[in-house]
């Protein structure tokens, strides 16, 4: 007998570049096909394939990847699956973009054409013990913060569509190297490993299914992965290490060690920090002065805190 899944609810996460020829039709069917199912989330479409994160109960989510695996455009498309107790987004959506990840190159690529090679993650794992490894994360700096893989770079960017300018003017770090790049589920990679390539890198790696499927591989368990995966949904994180577990986000206001993610109470910043509940209250959520005592501050608000208290909480910051 196998074991059986306790949990009644899954997160499917999945891509496909695959050519979409009226995204805006395609999406405003497959939200009406979605909603129908009683599926939430998040989809993007766009002329190149699609890319979406979806949650509902298990027979749900089991017949929506049937129904798409049988579409012969999404044969191929790849499910990663989470366990999970509740819906893990508020609403459904479903939108028609250019992009399915905001690089804005001058020049687009197809990965379907040009990509770096796809490793397995025991292939990913050993690659990664190699001297002549540089290992980049191919996310944002939020992300990176709160887990990564040990060793690997940090580009020093604030979004992804920098990455290409911060590649070029870091060339020497990366020349003659064996490069492996990593993101949540893979996507960001197929682009930018593409990209690599043809920048004029030759030995260019990407681990096949992300983060996520490492971390669910039989054989590696996620090892050599340090903290916890940031996700984009109201999990906000998943666990990747199955063998040990090594914090390295750091409260924002203290530098302890924290994986407690929050955004500034200020709705104009909205800045990701990642704090204790305890430094949340003492800062009142705000990560400045000026956001924390901005008049639409939503801390002060939540809590219905007066003048006198608000002025009280910040004398002892
Ligand atoms: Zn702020």
């Amino acid at each position: 007998m196998t074991a059986v899944d306790v949990k009644p609810y899954r997160v499917l996460l999945y891509y496909m570049y695959v050519p979409i020829e009226n995204p805006e039709e395609f999406a405003a069917k497959h939200l009406a096909f979605c909603k129908e199912l009683g599926l939430k989330g998040r989809i993007l479409v766009a002329a190149e394939g699609i890319n979406g994160t979806v949650s509902g109960p298990v027979e749900q989510t089991d017949e929506y990847m049937r129904v798409m695996n049988e579409d012969p455009a999404f044969a191929q498309m790849a499910f990663k699956v989470d366990e999970a107790d509740g819906h893990a987004f508020k609403k459904m959506h479903v939108r028609a973009r250019d992009e399915l990840v905001t690089l804005r190159l001058e020049d687009d690529i197809n990965p379907n054409e040009i990509t770096g090679k796809h490793l397995k993650p025991a292939e990913f794992y050993e690659a990664m013990q190699d001297d002549n490894t540089v290992v980049i994360d191919a996310r944002n700096d939020y992300e990176y913060d709160l887990g990564h893989f040990r060793g690997a770079i940090k580009p020093d960017i604030e979004t992804f569509r920098e990455l290409p300018d911060w590649i070029r003017e870091n060339k020497e770090m990366l020349d003659g190297k064996k490069i492996l790049t990593y993101c949540t589920g893979g996507i960001r990679c197929e682009k930018f490993s593409g990209w690599l390539k043809r920048e004029g890198f030759e030995d260019v790696n990407q681990l096949h299914g992300g983060i996520v499927t490492y971390g669910k591989d039989p054989e590696v368990q996620g090892e050599l992965w340090d903290g916890k995966c940031y996700v984009f949904d109201e999990r906000i994180s998943v666990d990747v290490n199955r063998k040990e577990h090594v914090v390295v986000g750091k409260d924002y206001f203290t530098g302890e060690p924290c994986e407690r993610y929050v955004n500034c109470a200020n709705p104009e910043c909205n800045k990701k920090i990642i704090t204790s509940e305890e430094n949340e209250h003492k800062h009142l959520r705000g990560c400045t002065h000026e956001c924390r005592v901005h008049p639409r501050n939503r801390y002060v608000k939540e809590h219905n805190l007066t003048e006198e208290e608000v002025a009280e909480r910040l004398s002892r910051i």
